[in-house]
């Protein structure tokens, strides 16, 4: 065991600061990261906040962030894929149990004894697992991603968890040329979303409540901006739709996009409104649409997506900030206050 500088909220009224947390040492199958960019997630400030504490709740002191980008600074005996010096990048998952029929099909993310790379049981070092906002972490070799050496570090971070939770969903349900998607809500989730489908090929429609960001949507790829609460506008679209990628994570009549999905059209949510969403049934068995959820990515899709990330040169748009900023961001973020995500860069930790 080592101590490693972190940030960490020591409960759920105190502001993060400066702190030290015990890393394990390395085990033959672990790769230690010394991590340069860390992605604020709005999932941090709910968890820091222990604003989910009846599904989730927050063991203190609690150091978040999973959107991990660094550079490999020792590998255990056992590693083949990474060596010192290597970019690598991990993400919202740590461990899994590797036997479960989702980890067996190669969907760590959906196994029930799956940790979380932050607030998590720490089966190696007891209490629980700590997150990216700290200066270096160790995490098992089959959960550390490669980076593309061309990305942009900064933000490529926020591709871990902002990334992969609106690729996937797209790669499922089939987003390619030809395809016509919404987008409905253009934040951290949102911006990432509209950069996939536009890079997949598909027919990009982002679906806004604020006219000035329409702007915005075109350059990151939208083919056209619909200002939702113009009903005219909505109606055009009716029945038009193959799939729409729903980030809102605020109370949101979904009905209205239910109504521009085509035959065998689907909405997924990735956002997380507190309150349960009122749904038409008969919007739904009217061409037999669907509605679903997802949740992040798996490992292997999770490089896939690193991988087409750099094939694309896509990374996320940040607001880099030292980690004495971090809550302060965190209040930006409570009124959307970031185009679109902020990167945490870690050098600020030395100097603690
Ligand atoms: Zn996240
Ligand atoms: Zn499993």
């Amino acid at each position: 065991m080592y101590r490693a500088k972190a940030y960490s909220a020591a409960s759920a009224t105190s502001p993060l600061a400066a702190t030290t947390i015990a890393r394990r040492d390395l085990g033959e199958q672990d790769v230690q990261i010394e991590i340069l960019f860390c992605g604020i997630c709005h999932s941090d400030l709910h968890t820091v906040r222990n604003e989910w504490s009846s599904m989730m709740p927050a063991v203190y002191p609690c150091v978040p962030g999973h959107e991990i980008v660094g550079r490999v600074t020792e590998v255990g005996s056992a590693v083949t894929k990474f060596k010192p010096g290597d970019l690598a990048a991990v993400g919202c998952m740590v461990d899994s149990d590797g036997t479960c029929p989702e980890c067996q099909a190669g969907l760590e993310q959906f196994c029930p004894n799956m940790t979380l790379t932050y607030n998590s049981p720490d089966v190696h070092l007891g209490g629980i697992t700590y997150g990216g906002y700290s200066e270096s972490i160790v995490v098992k070799e089959h959960f550390v991603l490669r980076v593309p050496s061309n990305l942009d570090l900064a933000g490529a971070a926020s591709l871990l968890c902002a990334g992969i939770t609106t690729y996937s969903p797209m790669r499922h349900w089939g987003v390619t040329k030809g395809k016509k998607v919404g987008v409905v809500g253009l934040g951290g989730l949102g911006h990432m979303a509209v950069k996939f489908a536009h890079a997949l090929g598909a027919h990009v429609v982002v679906f806004t409540t604020s006219p000035n960001k329409k702007e915005d949507a075109i350059l990151l790829g939208a083919d056209e901006v619909v200002i939702s609460r113009n009903a005219d506008e909505m109606k055009k679209h009716a029945g038009s739709f193959d799939f729409i990628l729903d980030a809102v994570s605020a109370d949101h009549d979904i009905n209205a996009y239910i109504q521009l999905l085509r035959r065998d059209g689907n909405i997924t949510l990735v956002g997380a409104p507190p309150k349960p969403l009122a749904v038409s049934a008969l919007a739904l068995l009217f061409r037999r649409r669907s509605l679903s959820g997802s949740l992040i990515g798996a490992i292997a899709e999770t490089q896939e997506m690193l991988d087409f990330c750099g094939r694309h040169n896509i990374t996320a748009d940040v607001e880099i900030i030292p980690v004495q900023k971090v809550n302060e961001a965190y209040e930006r973020l409570l009124k959307s206050d970031v185009k679109y995500r902020f990167s945490i860069d870690m050098a600020s930790l030395k100097s603690i």
